[in-house]
């Protein structure tokens, strides 16, 4: 094995299909046959209103009937949920459950192995569910681990949230995927399509292809530099708008969908124009980009607290200089653009990049997303329906309707009123099974 190999610690993911892993995911649950859960307050995620009083049917792994008032059903389970406001369960389109920025992060990169990686994903899968987030989007982990994460959560052998997973994320030589940035040039070696790295657009489309071969849902490419890697560049273009589209039509013709990080104007626009599903962070999006988006239907994931985390972080001086500068000019940016993109018109999916803050903190960004001026309601939709609509899993995700698969959180107190309430989620049922009642995790293994 030679040193490019050690440093990518190179593992080999049983591939396995989306569909089948996707339909696995949610099979029916051990679950009492009918539970019946009593919502004083149900939040609408396709209207954007709260409704009073309602009464939650569940039968097996999906919601039978949602009527309003307070009934029951003979020989139903019976959930009280006093004083508290019932939503979807939540949707986090962007986080990366294997791994956690630390002040040791850019150090560990040297002696921390894969399995550790690995073995730590599994705790930050927990805390994610626990703080109400049934499903998330994973956009970029090490080796397709995140893969192995999907496969084990379905089974129950970890409890987590529902997964949809990127892989890699797919990056050109020197760009903010290329994990080789900043080695000494005895480490470098020079990644290829195995490593996710391509020149031009036939490499792109290969590797696209090895991504759905090794069982990835989507794809994430970094067409603009970014700001936890150690290169200089934190948002000037690194694809060129001919390796986009290669991306996106194969990634189109193969079923996945193409999330793009994104924090310079002209990144944006190539991404938008080559027709990505969603842009990432969009930093410097300014006034064509948001024009742009809006009459393409491109998805934002504003990511808004990390921006404002890694900057306070920079501010401790936690990161190495390099990351340090980006970190301070990036991170204040993205309240404004979210503010602007929001009057634009740009459509928002909720997405925090969990990892680069501790995971299950996801609840942070409806905080920062009312700071910036956006209606609470939508902040919800966004992390309900939207995230759903962006996932392409809206037929069976997002919403509390009967046949939908049941994911159900609920808040203390009335979240339009006081958004700070989501950050204490009392209550998280995935698929059917209660993962934590009263606030207290329940144990299901
Ligand atoms: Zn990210």
């Amino acid at each position: 094995m030679n040193l490019m190999d050690a440093l990518r610690r190179t593992t080999i993911v049983a591939a396995c299909l989306p569909v089948a892993i996707a339909l696995a995911q949610d099979a029916p649950s051990p679950a009492p046959a009918v539970t019946v859960i009593h919502c004083p307050n149900l939040f609408d995620s396709i209207a954007g209103k709260m409704l009073g009083p309602t009464t939650v049917f569940i039968s097996g792994n999906k919601f039978d009937k949602v009527e309003p008032g307070t009934q029951t059903a003979p020989g139903a389970t019976v959930i009280e949920l006093t004083g508290a406001t019932c939503l979807p369960g939540l949707i986090d389109d962007h986080v990366h459950l294997d791994d956690q920025f630390g002040k040791n992060t850019y150090a560990e990169a040297a002696h921390v192995n894969f399995a550790d990686e690995v073995l730590r994903s599994t705790l930050y899968a927990r805390r994610t569910l626990l703080a109400g987030f049934t499903t998330v989007r994973n956009v970029g982990d090490t080796n397709y681990d995140t893969v192995a994460l999907r496969k084990a959560v379905a089974e129950g052998t970890v409890v987590g949230p529902r997964i949809f997973t990127a892989g890699p994320a797919i990056s050109t030589t020197g760009g903010h995927a290329d994990h080789t940035n900043g080695l000494s040039m005895d480490l470098q070696g020079d990644p290829g399509p195995m490593q996710s790295i391509f020149n031009g657009p036939d490499e792109a489309r290969k590797v696209v292809r090895l991504h759905y071969k090794e069982g990835a849902d989507l794809i994430k490419a970094m067409p603009s530099g970014g700001v936890m890697d150690l290169g200089t560049n934190g948002s000037g273009p690194q694809m060129t708008e001919e390796e986009i589209r290669a991306i996106v039509e194969t990634a189109h013709d193969y079923g996945m969908k193409v999330a793009v990080h994104a924090h310079g104007a002209e990144a944006i626009r190539r991404s938008v124009i080559a027709g990505v599903d969603s842009v990432e962070h969009g930093t410097f999006m300014d006034d064509a980009d948001i024009k742009l988006m809006k009459e393409h239907g491109t998805f934002y994931c504003p990511t808004v607290y990390t921006g404002q985390f890694v900057a306070e972080q920079a501010k401790k001086g936690a990161y190495p200089p390099a990351v340090t500068k980006k970190a301070l000019e990036v991170g204040p940016q993205i309240i404004k653009t979210v503010s602007r993109a929001y009057q634009g018109g740009v459509k928002f999916a909720y997405g925090t990049d969990a990892g680069v803050y501790p995971h299950g903190q996801n609840w942070e960004d409806f905080i920062y997303l009312v700071k910036a001026g956006l209606p609470p309601a939508y902040t919800l939709q966004m992390a309900t329906i939207n995230a759903a609509q962006l996932l392409g899993h809206d037929d069976e995700l997002g919403v509390v309707a009967p046949g939908k698969l049941a994911d159900l959180v609920a808040v203390p107190g009335n979240p339009l009123d006081d958004i700070t309430v989501m950050s204490k989620v009392s209550f998280v049922m995935k698929a059917g099974v209660v993962y934590k009642r009263d606030s207290q995790e329940v144990l299901t293994q």
